[in-house]
Order: structure tokens, then sequence, then C-alpha cells
């Protein structure tokens, strides 16, 4: 399904995220987002948590707020 919205930013750069569309892609209240910018475009993305060298989702260890497999790890203590 395509969903359009036209919003308007308020002063401090704020948009509302209509229901529909935050249910669409399985936003719920405090979850975090992805936020980038792609060519002329601002794209919205449910943040999911990865390792910041290959990109993994799984057997992740948490080190001062970034995220690293296990395989980048033992790269790591191997170097
Ligand atoms: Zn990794």
């Amino acid at each position: 399904m395509i969903y359009k919205s036209y919003k308007k930013i308020d002063s401090l750069g704020r948009v509302h995220l209509p229901k529909d569309f935050r249910r669409e892609i399985g936003l719920g209240e405090n979850d975090d987002i992805l936020i980038e910018v792609k060519e002329n475009a601002i794209v919205i993305t449910k943040a999911e948590e990865n390792c910041v060298f290959c990109g993994k989702t799984d057997d992740l260890r948490s080190y001062k707020g970034k995220f690293v497999c296990a395989d980048c790890i033992k790269i790591l203590n191997t170097t």
C-alpha cells in the first residue's frame, strides 16, 4: 500500500508521522528511528541494531552505545 500525506514542519523542525505510516513499518512509541538524506529525500526507517563494521544483525555486543558482532570482535582481537 502506498501512503501519502502532506505535512507542515513546525518552527522547531518537527513533523508528525501519521499513525497509519507508523503502523505500516511497525514503529511504536519510544522506538528508535534512522533518518537519512538520500539524494533530495529524507528517509525515515525503523532503526535496527546492527554491527557498525559489517552490518550483521545477530550475535551483537554493545560497546559505548554501538554494536559489534562476534565475528568482528574476533577479527579486532587478532589484529
Ligand atoms: Zn560485524
